[in-house]
């Protein structure tokens, strides 16, 4: 395509998994596509939120996003948050682009407590998202963020895959310190690999002789209600108990390598307070009967512990302009993340979806991204069925070629803004030498 051909310029927000899958599909069908992204780099979960013992998924997936990123069509922006740098207004209506496409996650930490109790973070209370951030970043040099001691007997509330890893944070962090302690290798991969009693074993020590008294979850409902693994859509009794029994499975495995402990059956009512401190948590016994857990009267109880740790879930960011339903935009398609409050927008992955996984954020992104190209911006196939859909997928005129220059020079201005000069000279700037 010629650079005075008119083209669609779309604005993909966030440059992680979905927001790069997105990009590159969009560049490969001719569409000019402009990524804003918050941070430096632009991995958002897979550096920040899958925990470092990754090591090669998350090298593999940062390539992975690498080369998406760098394609010919696709202008990075890092360092150029929605919402504070560029407003919501600005983008959807100032810039005059084709389509905007959120792809810009799940990342504030669902409120604990509805939080009510938020006074006491970093007093005795840790949300997951920063915990693992700083999990995954506090041996760089440069780590200036919070830091955080995980005592022994800390207690997490959660109960889906992300919770069992915070646990495993803490036993690697528990153990790990008991070891040293005693002048015994607590070596972080390895433990997270053949498990702390195998490493206790292979240095001569019983875990039990260390005196940890381990992390405790709390969950809500039956421990076999742990969303650990999900049942296929419409599942037979049959299916249904296989899941059971691969959560039940995998918990044991969890629990016999980290040897962390549960308690399921309990609601949080209260933190314990003294002075302005965490000390404990009330909490209160449930009785559960198919997705609902009651409260029984009379089993309240005060549970001693210096840290909890919250565990329940991250939810998008609240962005000015956006509009919200409860915790999360307002979709009137959430398979095609169609956005109800602005002609043009979608949104893909985490965002959407609030949860997840890698493949799952991917192939929610494609299929927005294919169903935005084939109909939306006029490319090659598809009728829609649903008027609802339609509506939306009347084919726009491309851009005229001014118009595309004009936007050209916005983001040339973000990103000189922040010293971008191109991906890869960025990308080997901002990565900390150190980076796990
Ligand atoms: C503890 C934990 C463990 C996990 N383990 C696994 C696992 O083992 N296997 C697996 O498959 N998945 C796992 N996942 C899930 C997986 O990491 C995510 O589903 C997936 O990476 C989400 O991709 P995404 O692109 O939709 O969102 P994100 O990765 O969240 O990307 C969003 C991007 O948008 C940027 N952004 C946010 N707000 C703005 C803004 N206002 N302006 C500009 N940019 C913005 C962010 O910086 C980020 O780069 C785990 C998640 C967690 C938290």
């Amino acid at each position: 395509m010629s650079p005075s051909d008119p083209q669609h310029v779309v604005a993909v927000v966030g440059g992680a998994v979905s927001g790069s899958v997105a990009a590159e599909i969009l560049a490969d069908h001719g569409v000019e596509v402009v990524v804003l992204e918050q941070n430096a780099r632009p991995y958002g979960k897979i550096e920040d939120g899958l925990p470092r013992w990754h090591v090669h998924q998350r090298r593999k997936e940062y390539e992975r996003i690498d080369a998406r990123l760098r394609k010919e069509g696709v202008h990075f922006v890092p360092r150029t948050k929605l919402g504070e740098d560029v407003s919501w207004e600005e983008l959807t209506q100032g810039w005059g682009l084709s389509a905007v496409l959120l792809a810009n996650g799940a990342w504030r930490d669902r409120p604990f407590l509805g939080g009510e109790r938020d006074a006491l973070v970093g007093k005795g209370l840790v949300y997951q998202n920063p915990l693992i951030y700083w999990f995954n970043h506090k041996n760089e040099q440069s780590y200036d963020g919070p830091q955080y001691e995980i005592p022994d007997g800390t207690i997490v509330f959660g109960g889906g895959l992300a919770s069992i890893d915070v646990l495993k944070v803490c036993q690697l962090e528990v153990y790990g310190r008991a070891l040293e302690e005693r002048g015994l290798e607590a070596p972080m991969l390895e433990m997270e690999k053949k498990g702390i009693p195998a490493v206790c074993e292979r240095q001569g020590i019983d875990p039990q002789e260390l005196g940890v008294s381990g992390t405790l979850l709390l969950y809500r409902r039956r421990k076999q209600d742990m969303p650990l693994a999900q049942p296929v859509p419409n599942a037979t009794p049959e299916q249904m108990a296989k899941t059971l029994a691969a959560r039940a499975k995998l918990l044991e495995i969890a629990q016999r390598k980290y040897l962390f402990r549960i308690q399921d059956k309990t609601l949080p009512l209260d933190l314990a307070i003294e002075g302005d401190r965490v000390r404990g948590v009330k909490t209160v016994r449930t009785e559960v009967e198919g997705r609902k857990a009651t409260p029984i009267e009379g089993s309240e109880e005060t549970l001693e512990c210096e840290l909890v740790i919250s565990s329940i879930g991250s939810v998008p960011e609240k962005i000015p302009g956006i509009n919200m339903k409860g915790e999360t935009y307002t979709f009137s398609d959430w398979d095609l993340g169609i956005y109800e409050g602005a002609e043009g927008v979608f949104g893909v992955g985490n965002v959407v979806t609030g949860q997840g996984n890698i493949r799952a954020s991917l192939l929610h992104s494609k299929k927005v991204t294919q169903f935005l190209t084939e109909n939306y911006l006029g490319g090659a196939t598809g009728a829609a069925a649903a008027a609802a859909v339609e509506k939306h997928l009347e084919a726009r005129a491309p851009l005229p070629p001014e118009k595309v220059e004009e936007l050209r020079e916005r983001v040339r201005k973000l990103q000189e803004r922040v010293s971008y000069s191109g991906y890869d000279a960025w990308i080997s700037q901002v990565t900390p030498s150190d980076l796990e």
